[in-house]
């Protein structure tokens, strides 16, 4: 009997070693790390010293797209070269590159290099940033950060927020928050109206979905020729919504900053709005939020302390890599009582300090802390504000030029880093000629800028916010600009410029 057992335990143990043997691949000696890291740090190196002359905004997708992604081997090749190599040509070798200055489309990326090793000191310890009781300095460390910010827009004290993926997840997390809040049921969702402009982003009308509020009352209100929100026309709205003894004025989301054209909205004249509502006042400053650090940006942002939540982006104005948004709740106990739950795993689970998953639908999750800490600590914020200032510059730089221009349709002054304009070459479709020029501008590579559709008119956007735009980058933009009308029409929209 008892030999048989002991017999069993001893092949589990041959077994159990001769795994553990096949699967020492998992953890690499130091000599194979050092020759696999100093591989991708050449070739980081390489990419960031070629950024300003060889790497261009945008490449065209090529025929070598042909890559077979799922080919997972079963033994391992170790040749880190031949893999940075397919890396290169596969994925760094088509499509937009956010890292470069050139881009100038949709809201540009950031990369810092810091960041870099931030995320290698939260990938190689894996410490868990979901709750603090598991990690009390990786909690510590996030909602520290999320007091800096707080305390950038103007939050009070009783302040509660969290790093999340993006300004999608900060969104919906807000969203949720305020339906708690005002107490809706699914029963009350048809009678409960959210009112934005049709300026707001996109990811806005995904997070009602997800909230279970698809059937929820949309009120768009019109927007000035600005595209700022019109406050007359919302507190009109309300006032007819409350009145009809229907309706729930539930939420108000505003826009500091507009995906579409960077117009802000004005943020105080809603809070006053909001507050003689009773309405829950949000603001999306995914874009625009991180310009508080700058002088010249605070005042039109003046009222972003009012709202009762804000999303800010910090993968857009802190140059982040992707998979950083933030989202603050004026008080806290609301935040939590949205997000609360109860699970007897978790039972050991209590702290402090308030957990990331205690207030967004996260639970395990990625430290993002570290790429923010690091860079802040190892660069200092002058620098960050000093960028966002350049953006603002740059934007009213390349308004100012194109506002001479020949044949141009220009909005106003932008707010903050996005000039919207469009061709209107006497003779041409100004749709088409724009579809062109853009067209063109893609196939050079050098600048990547996008389009917009604004009253019905094909649009041109240029927008600022990469790090790495300067002054070169936006000459380098009207050029090309100019020199594709100038192609397209025999017209150079330029020659009246001084
Ligand atoms: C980018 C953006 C979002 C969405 O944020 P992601 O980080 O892309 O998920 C939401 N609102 C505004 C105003 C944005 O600019």
């Amino acid at each position: 009997m008892e030999s048989q057992f002991e017999q069993e335990l001893e092949q589990l143990r041959r077994d159990i070693n001769a795994c553990a043997e096949l699967s020492a691949g998992l953890e690499p000696p130091a000599p194979r790390r050092a020759k696999w890291s100093s591989a991708v740090n050449d070739y980081c190196e390489q990419f960031l010293e070629s950024m300003d002359d060889v790497a261009p905004a945008y490449r065209l997708p090529g025929s070598s797209t042909q890559h077979d992604w799922s080919a997972v081997p079963e033994e391992g090749n170790g040749d880190i070269d031949a893999l940075l190599k397919t890396y290169a040509a596969e994925v760094d070798g088509s499509g937009l590159n956010p890292a470069s200055g050139g881009h100038l489309a949709y809201i540009p990326g950031g990369g810092i290099y810091p960041s870099a090793l931030g995320d290698m000191l939260a990938a190689i310890g894996n410490r868990y940033a979901g709750v603090a009781y598991a990690s009390p300095g990786a909690v510590a460390m996030e909602n520290g950060l999320i007091r800096w910010m707080a305390d950038l827009v103007g939050f009070p004290a009783t302040t509660a927020g969290t790093l999340l993926s993006g300004g999608s997840l900060a969104n919906l997390t807000a969203i949720v928050t305020a339906r708690d809040a005002a107490g809706l049921k699914a029963r009350d969702v048809e009678h409960a109206v959210v009112y934005s402009t049709a300026e707001v982003h996109h990811c806005v009308d995904k997070a009602l979905q997800y909230a279970g509020m698809a059937e929820v009352q949309r009120r768009i209100i019109p927007v000035d020729g600005q595209r700022r929100m019109r406050v007359d026309l919302l507190r009109e709205a309300i006032r007819e919504d409350a009145a009809s003894g229907q309706l729930k004025p539930w939420l108000i989301i505003a826009s500091a900053g507009t995906t579409n054209t960077g117009a802000v909205d004005p943020l105080d004249a809603i809070a006053d709005v909001a507050a003689d509502a009773g309405v829950w006042y949000h603001i999306d400053a995914a874009y625009g939020g991180f310009f508080m650090l700058s002088p010249q940006a605070r005042e039109r942002l003046r009222g972003i302390e009012r709202a009762d939540s804000l999303v800010l982006d910090p993968h857009k104005g802190l140059f982040l890599p992707y998979g950083t948004g933030a989202v603050l709740v004026r008080d806290r106990e609301t935040m939590l009582r949205a997000h609360r739950y109860n699970a007897h795993y978790m039972q050991d689970a209590s702290a402090d300090e308030i957990s990331p998953a205690e207030i967004s639908p996260e639970l395990t999750r990625h430290f993002r802390g570290p790429r923010l800490w690091l860079a802040f600590q190892l660069i200092g914020v002058a620098a960050f504000r000093a960028s966002l200032e350049e953006k603002l510059l740059l934007a009213r730089y390349a308004y100012r030029r194109l506002s001479r221009w020949r044949h141009m349709d220009l909005l106003g002054e932008p707010d903050l880093s996005i000039v919207a304009f469009r061709f209107v070459t006497p003779g041409f479709d100004a749709d088409e000629l724009n579809r062109s020029v853009l067209e063109q501008l893609r196939n050079d590579g050098r600048i990547f800028i996008s389009s917009t559709n604004l009253d019905g008119c094909f649009t041109l956007r240029l927008a600022v916010l990469s790090f790495r735009t300067h002054e070169s980058q936006i000459n380098l933009a009207l050029e090309l600009l100019n020199d594709a009308v100038y192609a397209l029409t025999g017209h150079a929209p330029a020659e009246t410029e001084v």
